[in-house]
């Protein structure tokens, strides 16, 4: 079944159940709490918080989201991406537990030819939170799942709030059992790669009115008007339904992948570190264009540090398959909007201006990446004869100041040395540079500097802020 397929049936299935389907917001989050879009129900967080008044008391949405905190997973575990879609069903004060579970249930095991995806029974396990005996009354009693295929989890897994007082409540998980070829038996709690995990069912219950942590909070009481926020994975289940390993291989990575393979003549399938990189590139070549489209432009901060990320990680996955000095992002792009193009026509529309911003940014990176990846080589050895196995502070701050190699990328090759470096002392470099750079405008304003001194200084402490980055997002992670 393909992609395109997937979307439309689970949107069928839910407005023919009196939901009201709304396109997908943009990647670029309205809440200014967020980045990027990283979960269906965000563009809807005011309806649920009251503040706003919703279209309909039933939604159902297919929404692109970004999840940059899960880049390092990608192409590793079978079921990562930094783009991907989540479908979702939603009730505004309107249906809870007793209509939601089942429906889920439903559209999972009808028949194809009755609309649904066809799954067997017992393929499909479900988590709940372990204190909710209400879903699973629901689970087993209401649709019939044996108590054997239902596990509680606690708060870490099986509970949800926004990190601050408001609603929040249990989740239940329903996972899809790959088979024993992919892992070990007992369930989702025992292995996450063999029972994948397919679609999260969050019931808004409570009304929390302190949150210290993700498991530690006060219920104040009961919502007075409970609601319901489904996301499933459209990748994941793709990736099921077309029979396929992992979710790079599906109608709309698959393209891309094989493309790359092709121009840097690789076989996929022969080196388990090319086969990784085959998929990163599938994977980030498609988030790259999705997040240019959503009108991202490469920076240093921000969302525009996610994209630049995202493609200087491509281009240098790339390089590892060996494309030297070729340029193939302008190509790989291509075919990533005639991937994408038939769900997001606006792609083929803005295809000029895309290819614009990813070809300026494949061409400035090469150059950098040229004489960094020089440098990096150098210090390598250098050390490698000391028999050192830890890269100096000095070399990776050399690497970033000079040269304007990303920390991340500077672990990343390290990582792949099998060396390690030393970023207590990179940090000490880079916060004493940040520390001048203060002094500098701090001389500047009483009249006492070059005011072109202060300006590189300016503009190098302006890099400091995406170093920590990754940190500062997965903490504001909502789902
Ligand atoms: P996992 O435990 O596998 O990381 P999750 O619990 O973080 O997933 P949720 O936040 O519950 O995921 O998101 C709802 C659904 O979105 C998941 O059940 C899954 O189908 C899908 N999903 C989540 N993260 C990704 C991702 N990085 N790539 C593809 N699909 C994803
Ligand atoms: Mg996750
Ligand atoms: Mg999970
Ligand atoms: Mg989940």
């Amino acid at each position: 079944m393909e992609s395109a397929e997937i979307a439309r049936r689970f949107l069928r299935f839910f407005e023919e159940r009196g939901h009201k389907v709304v396109p997908s917001a943009s990647l670029i989050a309205e809440d200014p709490t967020l980045l990027l879009v990283n979960a269906g129900m965000v563009p809807f967080k005011p309806y649920f918080l009251g503040q706003r008044k919703p279209p309909a008391a039933r939604l159902a949405s297919v929404q692109k989201c970004v999840r940059t905190p899960d880049i390092d997973e990608v192409g590793k575990t079978t079921r990562h991406a930094t783009f991907f879609q989540m479908l979702g069903n939603f009730s505004i004060g309107d249906y809870f537990k007793d209509q939601a579970i089942p429906f889920a249930w439903e559209l999972l095991t009808a028949s194809e030819s009755d609309g649904g995806f066809g799954f067997p029974e017992e393929r499909l396990w479900v988590t709940v939170y372990l204190d909710d005996d209400e879903a699973i009354d629901i689970w087993h009693n209401k649709v019939g799942v044996p108590l054997d295929r239902i596990q509680r989890r606690g708060l870490e897994d099986n509970y949800w709030h926004m990190g601050v007082p408001g609603p929040g409540g249990p989740c239940s998980e329903i996972y899809y059992d790959r088979g024993k070829e992919y892992g070990k038996d007992g369930g989702p709690v025992a292995d996450e790669d063999r029972y994948l995990e397919i679609w999260n069912n969050v019931f808004m219950q409570f009304q929390l009115s302190a949150v210290r942590s993700k498991v530690d909070f006060d219920v104040a009481g009961e919502l007075p008007a409970k609601n319901i926020d489904t996301g499933m994975g459209l990748e994941r289940m793709a990736t099921i339904l077309q029979g396929v390993d992992n979710l790079y291989e599906i109608d709309t990575t698959y393209k891309i992948l094989d493309r790359a393979a092709e121009l840097t003549k690789t076989r996929y399938g022969r080196d388990a570190r090319a086969d990784v990189s085959l998929r990163v590139v599938a994977d980030h070549v498609r988030t790259g264009t999705m997040l240019v489209a959503d009108g991202v432009a490469p920076s240093n901060e921000g969302r525009g540090y996610v994209l630049r990320r995202i493609l200087r990680r491509s281009i240098r996955n790339l390089r590892l398959l060996g494309s030297g000095e070729e340029r193939y992002m302008h190509e790989l792009t291509s075919v990533t909007i005639d991937a994408m193009g038939e769900t997001y026509p606006e792609l083929k529309v803005d295809a000029p201006q895309i290819h614009a911003v990813i070809d300026a940014e494949e061409a400035s990176f090469l150059g950098t990446l040229r004489t960094g990846t020089a440098i990096f080589d150098v210090a390598v050895e250098e050390m490698k004869r000391k028999s050192g196995t830890t890269l100096s502070g000095e070399h990776a701050f050399q690497l970033h100041d000079t040269y304007g190699f990303p920390i991340d990328l500077t672990l990343e090759m390290a990582a792949e040395q099998g060396l390690k470096v030393d970023e207590e002392s990179f940090r000490r470099l880079m916060s004493e540079q940040r520390e001048r750079a203060k002094a500098d405008a701090k001389a500047k304003k009483t009249g006492n500097a070059d005011i072109s001194v202060f300006g590189t200084m300016l503009e190098k402490a302006g890099k400091i802020d995406f170093l920590g980055y990754d940190a500062t997002e997965a903490d504001s992670t909502v789902v």
